[in-house]
């Protein structure tokens, strides 16, 4: 006998896969009113959740104990959430609903999914006449539970039926959901891969800022916590920075040591950040701020590596910070840390430009920054600055150079020059300050020793070269005597 007997046809939505996130998305639809279809492989997560939260004061919770019950529990056009594990896992989910469901109706991947997947499975759920949407959901199991930020691809009719529902459990900034419409098939899974890019590089550079301090200084943990909480009031305002001083800020009750001083230096990754890299690679943008910032952590898991170097002589100088310089130094450190910021969500935006260029996307980029500023995890005070920059102009070609940023930026420049100096005197490893500032100099260059790479490539390989006095197509017979160049076209 079932434990479950469902009504048929009787629920708005469902959630197939119960597991943190799931339970939380399910928890968070039936509060807000929408009757919530619950389905998990293990029967015992449904039994869990109906135990902990079935019993009305939540909402409305639809249980079934097999998929065909969970299918036929929901109202047409149906909507079925899959919340499993990226990979195999949501291949499975999806095409075990697919067998069950009807022309017109929705399935939802909500995992962590690579855009690619998402491209794939929505050109096989079309085959087949069923709609497929591919969302990035950030914010953690909180967000999840309270309101993330909610990042559909898929089709417009798709999100005409799901999207009213989507925005009303997203999270809110001053009243407008954190959840739009991003583009086509893989879009939104691509706009979230972005987004994890961008957290990798925002949470190295707080890091990088906190190394600065406690080497260049020699603060305790609980002194930073401080500093970076009164930053925390300005332009560097986020959620990151808030935690970061949460978690400067523990001491271990049992040896009343700061926390982070008990932690293994080992930071681990499940791979959007090298996503995010890998796909950047493929479309030339240079994300070089959350590049080293995934290496960063590839670095600090380079057990022995890191044995065979530790001792080495590096012939660095202490940072001497003179009592009179301490504040100097601190705000130093900050419009370095805030420069940086800058540069990665510049570049990650970059991505996301050449992305819907090359998957043939249209991506409001101003829509997304404001779907940002609330619920995710890279939330922020200055997303609003960014969503009123693409705002304004929709097809800027660098957001640090925009208006409002390309003041600011360039005022931090000086400080991000001294760090970067100062860090590399001190052998203090600063990867993505130091590349935020080649970044900035490579591109604000007049000149670029790129020409000379052309005039190597062409050298071993006649890969041809451009000229800057005379178009066409060139060649130089490199070794022969005179060096004659021909014009290839
Ligand atoms: P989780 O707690 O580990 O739960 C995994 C769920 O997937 C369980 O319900 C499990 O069912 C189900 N599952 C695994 N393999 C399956 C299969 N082959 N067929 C059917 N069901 C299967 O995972 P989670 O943290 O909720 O994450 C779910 C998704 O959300 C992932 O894609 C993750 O990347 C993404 N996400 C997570 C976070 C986060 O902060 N945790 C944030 C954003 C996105 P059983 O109970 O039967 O094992």
């Amino acid at each position: 006998m079932n434990t479950f007997t469902p009504e048929a046809a009787s629920a708005d939505i469902g959630v197939y896969g119960l597991g943190v996130m799931g339970a939380n998305l399910a928890r968070n639809l039936a509060r807000n009113g929408y009757r919530t279809a619950v389905f998990n492989r293990t029967l015992a997560r449904t039994e869990r959740l109906m135990a902990a939260h079935g019993g009305g004061t939540e909402g409305v919770f639809v249980p079934s104990e097999s998929l065909d019950d969970f299918v036929a529990s929901l109202v047409r056009p149906r909507v079925a959430i899959i919340m499993v594990q990226a990979g195999v896992a949501t291949d499975e989910a999806m095409k075990q609903l697919a067998e069950h469901m009807e022309a017109g109706d929705i399935i939802v991947d909500c995992g962590n999914s690579l855009f690619s997947d998402t491209v794939r499975r929505e050109r096989w759920a079309r085959e087949r006449g069923l709609h497929f949407v591919g969302a990035g959901v950030s914010g953690g199991e909180e967000g999840a539970l309270w309101g993330p930020s909610i990042m559909p691809g898929g089709t417009r009719e798709s999100y005409d039926r799901l999207g009213p529902m989507f925005e009303k459990i997203s999270a809110h900034y001053q009243g407008e959901p954190c959840c739009t419409h991003v583009g086509a098939d893989g879009a939104g899974h691509f706009v979230k891969m972005v987004h994890n890019g961008i957290e990798y590089a925002d949470m190295q550079v707080i890091a990088e800022a906190y190394n600065l301090l406690r080497e260049g200084l020699g603060l305790a943990p609980a002194a930073i916590a401080d500093i970076f909480a009164q930053w925390n009031q300005g332009e560097l305002n986020s959620y990151l920075m808030e935690i970061t001083v949460e978690v400067l800020r523990q001491v271990d009750a049992d040896t009343g040591v700061p926390l982070v001083d008990l932690i293994v230096d080992q930071a681990s990754q499940k791979g959007t950040g090298k996503w995010t890299v890998q796909t950047a690679l493929d479309l030339a943008v240079p994300v070089t701020g959350i590049g080293e910032a995934t290496f960063a952590r590839g670095a600090s898991c380079s057990l022995p590596q890191r044995a065979a170097a530790r001792g080495l002589e590096g012939s660095a100088s202490a940072i001497e910070v003179a009592d009179e310089d301490v504040a100097a130094f601190v705000e130093d450190v900050r419009q370095a840390l805030f420069a940086s910021k800058v540069v990665a969500y510049s570049q990650g935006f970059d991505e996301i430009t050449a992305g819907a260029d090359a998957f043939g996307w249209q991506i409001d980029k101003g829509a997304l920054a404001k779907i940002w500023r609330a619920g995710c995890i890279i939330r922020a005070g200055f997303l609003d600055d960014i969503a009123s920059a693409y705002e304004a102009d929709p097809d800027l070609p660098l957001l640090l150079a925009a208006g409002p940023f390309a003041q600011r930026f360039q005022e931090c420049v000086p400080s991000l020059r001294r760090i970067v100096a100062l860090s590399a005197m001190a052998g203090v490893p600063a990867p993505v300050f130091s590349s935020s500032l080649s970044y900035f100099d490579q591109i604000r260059a007049q000149r670029l020793p790129a020409a000379l790479i052309q005039g190597q490539r062409d050298f071993f390989g006649s890969h041809t070269y451009a000229r800057i006095d005379k178009p066409g197509v060139f060649h130089t017979l490199w070794a022969t005597e005179g060096r004659a160049e021909e014009q290839w076209s």
